[in-house]
């Protein structure tokens, strides 16, 4: 039976990296019915709406989905579409694996740490308001329920994957209220995984000792706006934006789609990396229990990068997105033809 995906290829480099994506996960063999849409400025200009109805009604069905960056207008304009799906379906959990592919040269190799982010509030609520002519007012969200929602979701995952250490990120000693309410939530939560080392340290101070010695860090759970910061800094040891992927999580649906943004500056050249969106229909194709095939494209991933002939510019390479994803695809079917042992499928 085919596997109903709601398809969201966004814009910018969105829709290159999407059909690279989509053309790898179709080569595995596994059946998909793609429920294709466009949200953000597109839909607006189509429909006379950001997210029409059905792209709503098309996640409601099939509780999944793959997504590629939306722009969102700087400074005013329209609210976040990624932001605003996030909160509809309530996918409180923004899981970010920060891990090396083999054979990319970076300044730290074997980095191994993940991310988890708070998804739905902080300062994302995006509750704004200008006080009075020339004084703006930003309110920063932090509910106990939230944030217990999300120092479990980090604590089982770890128990559940045998990681050793959680660290909560915060700057609770300017936002005590705030800041303070997500690290009472976070210590109340380890101690029922006494397990797992808990420690805690400070958003700035984070920064300088991931770039010092990343290694020292295991998982990292956060609230929303130093999820995203963090993310993009931690991307940074693994070859770049071009390389991170995430799972948007929650009860009922799941929205899988890469750290990076609509990336304007190199949109429509075929210069995009889709890596960073492929590592994260791997872990869409685990969700819906498609072990065999994510380990499938995983291995061929890593050949294209061991054999360096058709990389993508921002690894050093000359490839096309499009050139990219035929290496990949024909990986898979020599690989088909000599099937490797089965290794580890991680992302
Ligand atoms: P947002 O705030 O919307 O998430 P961002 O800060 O993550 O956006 P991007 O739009 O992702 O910013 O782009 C940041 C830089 O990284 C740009 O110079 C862009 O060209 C580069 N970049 C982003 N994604 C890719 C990719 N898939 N392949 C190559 N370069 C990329």
């Amino acid at each position: 039976m085919a596997h109903k995906i709601t398809l969201i290829p966004g814009d910018g480099i969105g829709p290159e990296v999407t059909r690279a994506t989509v053309r790898i996960l179709e080569a595995t063999g596994v059946k998909f019915e793609w429920e294709s849409f466009a949200v953000g400025a597109d839909a607006y200009e189509k429909f006379g709406e950001y997210i029409p109805k059905e792209v709503i009604e098309s996640i409601e069905r099939t509780h999944v989905g793959l997504k590629g960056p939306v722009t969102t207008p700087v400074g005013g304009g329209f609210s976040s579409i990624n932001v605003a799906l996030r909160q509809k379906f309530e996918l409180y959990a923004n899981f970010r694996p920060i891990r090396n592919l083999p054979h990319i040269p970076t300044r730290y190799p074997d980095v191994d740490l993940i991310i988890v982010r708070e998804n739905t509030e902080s300062l994302y609520s995006g509750l704004e308001h200008e006080v009075v002519p020339g004084v703006v007012e930003s309110l920063k969200i932090i509910t106990e329920k939230a944030s217990t929602r999300i120092a479990r979701f980090a604590f089982e995952y770890a128990r559940n994957n045998q990681r050793k250490k959680i660290h909560a990120i915060h700057k609770a000693n300017i936002m005590k209220l705030s800041d303070g309410l997500f690290l009472r939530c976070c210590r109340t939560v380890a101690k029922e995984y006494p397990e797992i080392v808990y420690g805690e340290h400070i958003v700035d101070n984070t920064c300088m000792q991931l770039v010092m010695n990343p290694y020292q860090y295991d998982m990292l759970v956060m609230e929303n706006l130093y999820g995203d910061i963090i993310s993009d800094l931690c991307a940074a040891f693994v070859g770049g934006l071009g390389f991170v992927p995430s799972a948007n999580l929650g009860e009922k649906c799941a929205i899988f789609e890469a750290v990076h943004g609509s990336a304007p500056d190199i949109a429509g050249k075929n210069v995009a990396n889709p890596t960073a969106l492929l590592r994260s229909a791997l872990l869409m194709l685990r969700h819906i229990g498609e072990f065999d095939a994510a380990l499938q494209i995983r291995n061929a991933l890593e050949k294209v990068y061991r054999h360096r002939e058709k990389l993508t510019r921002d690894i050093g390479g000359q490839a096309g997105t499009s050139q990219f994803a035929d290496a990949v695809i024909e990986e898979m079917e020599a690989q088909s033809e000599v099937r490797p042992p089965a290794q580890s499928s991680r992302a």
